[in-house]
């Protein structure tokens, strides 16, 4: 096996698989989405109590193993296997998530799903453990960061597994967690791309105040940039008000001055947010 390619190692722990699904709160109704079902560990697992299962496997080799796992059973015609890149596939409707996929889809794993409409119920993702650590920070904790921000604008994530290296075959370098996200639903009726965009700049340094975090290279340039593009795009005058005295008034205007990002939380950052939008400064 490509287990280098792939990141394919098989959880061999029956204990760890029947928590897994178990956390999934399964019920028969449910039509569940697995990524990456290796040998079907999992996946034999989930079919014994939801409705039905769409398992996504990039390896070939890998799906047709699951296929033949099931071949046979009453869950047969519960389990639709496709071949694919899970994050080029079109994704199929489902409620619940599982997945142990490999830690190198991570990011755009919890992201691809969470920008998935309709929205699922909730998620239970294997990953390691300190990506996992991350999803879950807190504001004020050392591992609060970008990613925890963006993820936590769109669902509670909760970490409820922690899984030994041990438990695979072979094992990996790391340990590894297992979380539960819950989308906020409905979602934050905000543009991922200017809450991520302003993140970018405040998170660079998440311990610097965030005017030291606008002073950085480029950054006024680009906020200028995007002032004209938007005045353009709404028929407004382009105006010369210097971008950084603007961004000058808006930090002391919601008394973000000396704030730093390590401190605030998702409402703080939504609040910074919507007052840059007020005097049109724009991040994408
Ligand atoms: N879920 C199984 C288990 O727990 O034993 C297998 C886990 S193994 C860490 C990850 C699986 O995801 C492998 O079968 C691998 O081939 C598959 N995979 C890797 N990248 C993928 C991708 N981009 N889309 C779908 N499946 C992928």
């Amino acid at each position: 096996f490509n287990t280098q390619r792939f990141g394919q190692h098989i959880l061999k722990n029956p204990a760890t698989a029947q928590k897994i699904v178990d956390a999934a709160n399964l019920k028969p109704t449910d039509k569940v989405l697995e990524v990456g079902p290796g040998t079907g560990n999992l996946t034999v697992k989930i079919l014994e109590k939801a409705k039905h299962v769409t398992a996504v496997e990039m390896d070939p080799r890998m799906a047709a193993e699951v296929i033949k796992r099931v071949q046979g059973t009453p869950e047969q015609h519960k389990l639709d296997v496709m071949i694919g890149d899970f994050i080029k596939v079109d994704m199929p409707y489902f409620e619940v998530c599982i997945s142990n996929t490999p830690y190198q889809i991570s990011s755009p794993l919890v992201f691809r799903l969470l920008s998935h409409r309709p929205l699922f119920r909730v998620a239970i993702l294997m990953f390691q453990r300190e990506f996992a650590m991350r999803l879950v920070a807190k504001p004020s904790t050392p591992l609060w960061s970008r990613l925890s921000a963006n993820v936590q604008l769109y669902a509670k994530v909760d970490n409820i597994i922690n899984v030994s290296r041990n438990d695979f075959r072979p094992p990996p370098q790391v340990e590894s967690s297992v979380i539960r996200l819950v989308p906020i639903d409905p979602p934050p009726p905000i543009k991922f791309e200017e809450f991520d965009g302003m993140n970018r700049i405040i998170f660079s340094r998440p311990n610097k105040t965030i005017r030291g975090n606008f002073q950085a290279k480029g950054v006024m340039k680009m906020l200028e940039q995007n002032r004209r593009t938007w005045l353009a795009a709404q028929d407004m005058m382009v105006d010369d008000v210097s971008i950084s005295s603007l961004v000058d008034k808006v930090l002391e205007e919601v008394e973000c001055t000396e704030n730093r990002a390590s401190k605030m939380d998702v409402d703080d950052l939504l609040k910074l947010l919507a007052a840059f939008h007020e005097v049109g400064i724009h991040f994408s």
